[in-house]
């Protein structure tokens, strides 16, 4: 079993009942969690996921929306120290911005960063994959992000089901995600925007996409199914919308979860 759940689905600045856009995936060995923004520790708990079972982390990139949670999770970790240690995948900029906050925030939480934690350092470039544990593994690749702040995509392959998932995190329409999410089970993309509801708006500019590319995106990779996240107060309650534009061009299942919602891959 292979179970999601959409922890936070919000974007920066997210809409009444949305937190920020982080999920965990949960297998019988592992409970990873992607991306770690203001509201995840909260969420975790509504969600009724206990932040102490959390055995991975993956940071996508270095923005408030992603990262700030990052020092409640480690001074957890002096808390309730794990046995292995938790694991945290990010770039070697993720790590120095997450470790800056952490000094002046919690500087108590410092020694955890190096006793608790074992820090797998993402490349910044080109594809690379890594191991979270046996039979699965993680690859990130820098997709279309701010030229100042870059953003990882993400993958993740469960061998042994033959099942694997992919993540945009934040991205305007980019031919390394739908390269990366080639063939996945489940695409979670970002959709900040409305073709609809905002039709004279330019997302690429602000490094982000609307569910229309997010749909494109998904149909390029041939993905499976697509999950839009990262909704922001414009459109909370416009789902319809959200489904009506992807399906434009994605003819698979698309959900716009609500947070705390569950799926389960097989
Ligand atoms: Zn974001």
């Amino acid at each position: 079993m292979i179970e999601i759940t959409f922890v936070g689905t919000g974007s920066a600045v997210p809409p009444a009942g949305r937190g920020t856009t982080a999920f965990t995936v949960r297998t019988e060995n592992m409970l990873l969690l992607a991306d770690a923004g203001p509201s995840v520790f909260d969420g975790m708990q509504r969600a009724g996921i206990d932040p102490a079972e959390v055995t991975a982390i993956f940071l996508s990139h270095g923005h408030a929306d992603h990262v700030l949670g990052f020092p409640q999770l480690a001074l957890l970790t002096k808390i309730a120290p794990r046995n292995p240690p938790l694991k945290v995948f990010a770039s070697a900029v993720v790590r120095e911005t997450v470790t800056a906050v952490i000094r002046l925030t919690f500087p108590e939480a410092t020694d955890a960063l190096y006793r608790n934690m074992e820090w797998i350092e993402l490349a910044e470039g080109p594809r690379q994959s890594y191991d979270v544990v046996e039979g699965v593994q993680l690859t990130s690749q820098v997709v279309f992000g701010p030229p100042y702040m870059p953003v990882l995509g993400l993958r993740l392959d469960f061998f042994e089901r033959g099942i694997s998932l992919a993540f945009s995190s934040d991205t305007a329409p980019s031919d390394e995600l739908a390269s990366l999410a080639t063939g996945c089970d489940l695409l979670i993309h970002e959709a900040s925007f409305s073709a609809t509801l905002e039709p004279d708006g330019s997302p690429e500019m602000l490094f982000h996409s609307d569910a229309r590319q997010a749909g494109q995106i998904a149909a390029r990779a041939g993905a499976r199914q697509l999950v839009l996240t990262h909704v922001s107060r414009n459109h909370s309650d416009h789902r319809r919308v959200l489904t009506a534009e992807a399906a434009e061009f994605f003819k698979g299942p698309i959900y716009v979860p609500d947070d705390g919602d569950r799926l389960r891959l097989e």
